[in-house]
This record gives C-alpha cells, sequence and structure tokens, in this order.
C-alpha cells in the first residue's frame, strides 16, 4: 500500500457507519479521488479538518486500489472560505463549481491546472461581493482546462474559417459553417457577439472579466448555450442550478 500526500478541495461528504466519512475529493496531484476518514465523526480533534465540502485541506492518504476508497491518515485545514459560508449567493455559486468539477472529472485523472482554477475561483468568491458573470466565466474556463472545449475558431466539420453566419452544434460541440449546416439540423444560430465573448474571457485573467459588462441578448445567448452543452457532454441535473433558478424569481 503506498502512501501520499497533497492539496484536496472536498467536494461532498457523507456520513458512513456510526464514525466515518466518506468523502470525494479534487486534488492536486491524483485528480478526483474518493476516500474514507476514518472515526473522523467521533473523535473530535482525529483530523485537523472536519472535510466539510468546499473546505480546502492537506491531506496524506493510503492508496486502496481494491474498493476505490482511499484510506485518509492525516488531514488539515488550510482555508474553509468562510465569507462563502455566510452568503447564501456565494455559497449557490461555490456549490455549482463543486458540483460541475464531480459530474465532469473523470476519477483519478490528474489536472493540477483544474484544481488551481477551483481553487482561485473559490478564492475570489470568497473576497469579492459581487461577481457578474461568474458562473458562465466558471463554466467557459473549466470547460476549456478538462478537455470538453466547444471549437469556436474554425467550423468543427470541415475545419474552415467561420466567416459570417454560423451555427452552435451542441452534438458535434462547435461552429458550424453555412455549408455545414446540413451536417445538424438541431443546430442553433448563435450571435457574433458570443462567439467574441467566449473567446474574450478565455483569453483574460478572472481579475481582468470578473465584472465584464455583457449586453443581455449576448448574456442570455451564453448563459442559454453553456446550460445546454454542458447538459449535452456532462449530463447531470445539478441541485445548486435549480436553487439559482428558485434564487432568481425570489430576487427578481
Ligand atoms: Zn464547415
Amino acid at each position: 500500500m503506498s502512501i501520499h500526500k497533497t492539496e484536496a478541495i472536498v467536494l461532498d461528504r457523507k456520513d458512513y457507519r456510526e464514525t466515518s466519512y466518506l468523502i470525494s475529493l479534487l486534488t492536486r496531484d491524483f485528480g478526483k479521488i474518493y476516500a474514507q476518514a476514518k472515526g473522523a465523526k467521533r473523535k473530535a480533534g482525529k483530523f485537523g479538518t472536519n472535510f466539510s465540502p468546499i473546505s480546502y485541506n492537506k491531506i496524506v492518504f493510503y492508496e486502496n486500489d481494491k474498493s476505490g476508497f482511499h484510506i485518509i491518515s492525516q488531514a488539515d485545514l488550510i482555508d474553509h472560505f468562510n465569507a462563502i459560508d455566510t452568503d447564501i449567493e456565494r455559497f449557490t455559486y461555490a456549490t455549482y463549481f463543486l458540483e460541475l468539477v464531480s459530474a465532469a472529472m473523470p476519477q483519478g485523472e490528474k489536472n493540477p491546472q483544474v484544481f488551481e482554477l477551483v481553487k482561485k475561483f473559490l478564492n475570489f468568491l470568497n473576497k469579492q461581493y459581487k461577481i457578474l458573470n461568474i458562473a458562465q466565466i466558471f463554466e467557459i474556463k473549466f470547460l476549456n482546462l478538462s478537455g470538453f472545449k466547444p471549437r469556436l475558431d474554425n467550423c468543427v466539420s470541415c475545419g474552415s474559417q467561420v466567416l459570417k453566419e454560423s451555427k452552435f452544434s451542441f452534438v458535434l460541440g462547435g461552429l458550424l459553417c453555412m455549408q455545414c449546416f446540413a451536417r445538424d439540423h438541431s443546430a442553433h444560430k448563435v450571435l457574433q457577439g458570443t462567439i467574441a465573448t467566449v473567446n474574450y474571457i478565455e483569453n483574460n485573467e478572472l481579475e481582468k472579466i470578473a465584472n465584464l459588462r455583457i449586453i443581455e441578448s449576448v448574456r442570455k445567448e451564453l448563459q442559454y448555450m453553456l446550460r445546454r452543452f454542458i447538459d449535452f457532454h456532462v449530463g447531470e441535473q445539478f441541485n445548486s442550478i435549480k436553487f439559482m433558478g428558485k434564487m432568481k424569481t425570489a430576487y427578481v
């Protein structure tokens, strides 16, 4: 049995028997893993963290190939992002980031860039009160790093440059040029402004784009396209998204 040390963000925590937790973690060095923290519920202080979701920890674990659940032997809290915890809107966004990552990332596939991205967005949410379009910005950045990147530079079917009119194919995962519209009859027309906004978000740091004003028609289209793209390629019902819908109607 080999032993490993890494940093980890808790994605989810479930009670296991009387005394333990089963935890799903996004780690810097081992990707998404599942682990048991034996005795974590009963003995206060056995671990230097309570493994609450969203928290950022240092962990040591024994690799267990048989069950897929590793055994955590040591853990210490680095940050629990306390401002996120006290604000329902920020908490919902943070939960959404973790739900999306959890659904899209395969188990045991190392991706330190995704780890850094999630950490950065949690830190950012923790510090800033109002962040415009944060869900869409996260989606675009995450899709880029996780291998789901939609193709927006050239036609996904023939590879030629998309000059004027284009449609977005959710099935094929990118833009179609006019000559290739027939490849997917369910493809959706897109505004040039939407493509330009995606490119802009892809190529700029979070600090620069966090308060980017996007015109309403583009913002709506972007939201719709990303949502459908993620539904199609990741295919999960996210509780946080349902909650965001409820929150919006309550706030309007
Ligand atoms: Zn084409």
